[in-house]
């Protein structure tokens, strides 16, 4: 016998959580749904802990995706600060951390991501930070008050993102990454020396083709930053931005299968190789129906909130929604921000125009003369050319032509 029964629970309270719950409702009926999620605080924008929360220019609540009393206006369970710790596919039964079992008509995974750690020797030392959540972001804020030297490991938008928003409170903040420019291995060497120009003249100093090889200090804290190549970097607080992996435990757990990139392997109705269960967010591996690659999985904040509806649409046995090209946003303080639609996985040629650092620009991703991916900056009317263009064959020159803004007067 099961403590609760639930029509629906959802794992995890990131975007694709409260998506799906909140789609769920909208979708109508008065089905019982649960929110279960190892976090502290209610549901929230992610996205903001490497900008408006991390520079304090945000509060706490302003970040939250709902006031706090939507979830008993809507009759939705929200159980913070617990965690799913057990899934029995067969009989959509799960345990909880607070010692309840749930059963549950269907169920979503939607655990998001994990930091990847870095491995090196002193790797362990005080004053290291990742950064997931908010209370990370909290971390990071308090550790800096005292820190002069801010030396940001990764060059990818966990690194660019922190070193703009912290050198923009006053840090001075030092990027090594292994690439040789930023964003180069999403965007590639040209708009990564762009994005790279623009931050180095706002005064972030930057060391590409670098593997750091110890975090360098004695028993209390971090002093800096070694290197294989032997670069020595001051720092008395280290953010590492080294990339995410699925989190996949409890999935493993309920032997789900994973797919080649190691996230939750879903079909096109985002369901789990188990029926009932379903996944969405950073931790699914999607059949696409529009996208080149076919299976993919993007850590992306608005893909994660389309899938999280989506799978409330699946769940409920309502009509699927339209599936939207992936699209992901970056904002380095208020000095640029870009947009996003791809990913591209590769492409032979790329037709870019305009300036990164007046925030006018665009990058054409082409792959055999196809749209892999457009990025733009302050050009709204790009991007949805883009999303009609998507991997339709286009004519560079025409595209060079018409993506150069015609002068102002
Ligand atoms: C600092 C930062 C900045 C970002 N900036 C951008 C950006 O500018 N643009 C963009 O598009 N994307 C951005 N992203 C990515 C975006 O935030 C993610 O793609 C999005 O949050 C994914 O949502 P999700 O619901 O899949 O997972 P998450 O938001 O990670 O939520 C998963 C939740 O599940 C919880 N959980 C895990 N296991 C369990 C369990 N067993 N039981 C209960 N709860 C569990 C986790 O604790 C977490 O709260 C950023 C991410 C970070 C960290």
């Amino acid at each position: 016998m099961a403590d609760r029964e639930v029509d629906f629970l959802i794992v995890g309270g990131g975007h694709a959580g409260y998506a799906c719950a909140r789609e769920l409702r909208e979708l109508g009926g008065d089905s019982s749904i649960m929110v279960v999620s190892r976090e502290p605080d209610p549901p929230y924008d992610r996205t903001a802990c490497s900008k408006g929360y991390l520079a304090g220019d945000t509060s706490r609540e302003a970040v939250w995706l709902c006031p706090p009393d939507w979830w008993d206006e809507n009759g939705i369970t929200l159980l913070p600060k617990t965690s799913v710790l057990k899934l029995a596919a067969d009989e959509h039964r799960a345990s909880l951390s607070d010692k309840q079992t749930v059963r549950f008509g269907s169920a979503l995974i939607a655990t998001g991501a994990m930091v990847r750690r870095l491995r090196v020797e002193g790797g362990q030392r005080s004053g290291i930070h990742y950064l997931r959540a908010l209370g990370n972001a909290d971390g990071i804020r308090r550790d800096v008050e005292h820190a002069e030297d801010i030396v940001l490991v990764g060059g990818s938008y966990i690194g660019t993102e922190v070193a703009a928003t912290l050198t923009a409170l006053g840090k001075r903040c030092t990027i090594v990454m292994q690439e040789d420019v930023v964003l180069q291995r999403t965007f590639g060497s040209e708009v990564g020396r762009a994005v790279q120009g623009l931050l180095e003249a706002k005064g972030v100093t930057i060391h590409g083709g670098q593997e750091v090889e110890e975090i360098t200090g004695d028993d209390e804290r971090v002093s800096g930053v070694r290197t294989k190549a032997g670069l020595e970097l001051a720092a008395q607080t280290i953010v590492v931005g080294a990339g995410v992996t699925p989190d996949v435990q409890l999935a493993r757990g309920a032997g789900l299968k994973l797919g080649d990139s190691g996230g939750i392997q879903v079909d096109t109705r985002l369901q789990t190789s188990a029926p009932g269960i379903f996944a969405a967010g950073d931790v699914a591996e999607f059949d696409s129906r529009i996208h080149p690659a076919g299976r993919l999985r993007v850590e992306h904040w608005e893909v994660a909130a389309a899938h999280g509806r989506r799978a409330a649409a699946a769940m409920s046995g309502a009509e699927l929604p339209d599936e939207e090209i992936p699209y992901f946003f970056s904002d380095l303080h208020d000095w640029l921000s870009y947009e996003y639609i791809g990913p591209a996985r590769e492409w032979d040629q790329v037709v870019t125009s305009g300036s990164l650092e007046e925030g006018d620009f665009s990058a054409w991703y082409l792959d055999g003369g196809r749209v892999a991916a457009v990025l733009i900056a302050g050009r709204p009317d790009e991007l949805e050319r883009g999303r009609q263009l998507f991997g339709q064959t286009v004519d560079p020159e025409a595209l060079a032509g018409q993506a150069a803004r015609p002068p102002t007067s």
